[in-house]
């Protein structure tokens, strides 16, 4: 029996579809979201519990054929799909999607790795509590993949990124394996940190299966502020009061250039767009989270945005009237890489930096790209309280977009990074690294940081089952 059909033995033959790296049909899983690269896996194996997982792992092993981990295909760095050999099984979670347990006192939910973020909110939300892990993705992503990328999202300025959401793992290791660690645990100092290695590993070293996550109670109110500012600088100072005023009220703070607000105007114009008339070439997003009630909230946000308008950090601001309104504000921030996606290719890069260096890089950056490129259009936004940007380069206006890429995509990546990283920052903030950024990492990583790299995936996956060609080489 070849290896397709014993996994059609282990999974149900319904569960094991062929690749092609063609037909429309494998698009979904043979094709990463950005739509820029197709890869031709061997098979979509689709098992429903961990002991399939395990057992499929165990066959692939000992056929010496590599396996992709895909949750909801939503990443960003080519992680999630086959390269274009035809040898490889892409292992989907999305049938393991239940929720095993929810333990109020604890504060904890135990949830298989398949399941949707948004389905998560959901059935949480319905219990009184907030998992506050939020991303643009969240109605295709899964709690797998955010945990195997540490996924970051828009309330990371509170709450952190999803590492610091997870207490436990349950992972079939890449000898077909199950360690299970789901005690929901604060305090466990034994040790190597294991779940630590797993988040964060993009697939290198194990599936993981299920994870227990912390909850949090639900705030009394949340509430939401647009404002327009006046400069990078001006918005770091609305950052810094916002943080003095709020506290640990302060739950999202997201700043949007002009041009990347432009996009959602231009190709989703049903979504209205406050106080775009001005010359102002940034906004922010600020969240509020308020324990007490909703007119207590809007009296601190009201203190806030007055304060900021006597001191010209901020110069015309809306606060939502309603959840509604709120979720509008969201969707117009969400809707950006959509928006960019319909303007037309770019190079795009998730680059963390130091905050305070955030205004120095902005203008450096900018300075040296139009140096060498004239007219190159630039759409900055990102997770300013994380010191998270997302820096995408368009082609000038009425250029081939993909022809001007194909010439100068390399010449930008250089530049964009070089001046992160001469700034203390780091080219890769939130989407990993995957197949797009190996090479990179080894320019920017100091060697004996590789090797250590090297050692635990040689160590953990030592004839390289787990999705090869991905972080390490
Ligand atoms: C519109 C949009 C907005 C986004 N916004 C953000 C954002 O704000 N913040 C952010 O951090 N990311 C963001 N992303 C990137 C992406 O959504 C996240 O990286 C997400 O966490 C990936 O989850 P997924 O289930 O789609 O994983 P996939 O894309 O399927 O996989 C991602 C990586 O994880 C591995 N993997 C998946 N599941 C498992 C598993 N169960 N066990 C082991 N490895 C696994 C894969 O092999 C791959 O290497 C965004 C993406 C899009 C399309």
């Amino acid at each position: 029996m070849g290896i397709v059909d014993r996994l059609r033995y282990v999974v149900g033959a319904a569960y094991v579809v062929q690749g092609d790296g063609a037909s429309d049909a494998n698009a979904g899983w043979e094709q990463d979201w950005r739509r820029r690269t197709r890869g031709h896996g061997l098979a979509l194996v689709r098992p429903q519990n961990t002991q399939e997982v395990a057992e499929v792992v165990r066959l692939c092993a000992a056929a010496g054929v590599s396996i992709v981990p895909q949750g909801g295909n939503t990443g960003l760095v080519e992680g999630s799909i086959p390269d274009g050999s035809g040898t490889q099984v892409v292992l989907s979670l999305n049938r393991m999607t239940a929720v095993r347990d929810l333990d109020p006192s604890n504060l904890t939910v135990t949830v298989e790795a398949g399941c949707i973020l948004q389905a998560l909110h959901e059935v949480v939300e319905r219990a009184g509590y907030l998992f506050p892990l939020s991303l643009a993705a969240k109605g295709s992503c899964t709690i797998g993949g955010n945990l195997a990328t540490n996924a970051g999202g828009t309330q990371v300025v509170r709450y952190g990124n999803a590492r610091n959401l997870c207490l436990g793992l349950e992972v079939v290791t890449p000898r077909g394996e199950v360690w299970q660690s789901l005690s929901g645990l604060r305090k466990d100092n034994t040790g190597y940190d294991l779940r630590d290695l797993f988040v964060g590993s993009e697939g290198t070293l194990g599936v993981i299966t299920a994870a227990t996550l912390q909850l949090y109670p639900q705030p009394r109110a949340r509430l939401t502020a647009w404002a327009a500012v006046p400069s990078e600088s001006a918005a770091l100072e609305l950052l810094a009061r916002a943080r003095r005023n709020l506290g640990a009220g302060l739950t999202g703070f997201e700043l949007m250039g002009r041009f990347a607000v432009s996009m959602v105007c231009l190709h989703l114009p049903q979504l209205r767009v406050p106080v775009f008339r001005g010359t102002d070439p940034y906004f922010v997003l600020i969240e509020l989270s308020d324990s007490e009630s909703e007119p207590h909230a809007r009296e601190r946000l009201e203190a806030l945005l007055g304060e900021a308008l006597e001191d010209g950090c901020m110069n015309d601001a809306v606060i939502a009237e309603s959840l509604a309104q709120t979720r509008e504000l969201w969707e117009i921030r969400e809707s950006i890489p959509l928006a960019a996606y319909k303007e037309g290719v770019m190079a795009a890069h998730d680059v963390a930096l130091p905050i305070s260096a955030i205004p120095r890089f902005i203008a450096e950056t900018q300075a040296q790209l139009t140096g060498a490129l004239p007219g190159v259009r630039v759409a900055n936004f990102g997770h300013l309280g994380d010191g998270n940007l997302h820096y995408n380069v368009h082609a000038p206006a009425g250029r081939d977009a993909p022809e001007f890429l194909r010439r100068h995509e390399e010449q930008i990546r250089q530049i964009v990074y070089a001046s992160a990283v001469a700034l203390g920052g780091s080219f890769s903030a939130e989407h990993g690294i995957g197949r797009l950024k190996l090479h990179r990492m080894e320019s920017h990583k100091a060697p004996v940081e590789l090797e250590m790299m090297r050692s635990i995936k040689r160590a953990l996956d030592p004839i390289g089952v787990m999705n090869p060609g991905c972080i390490v080489r």
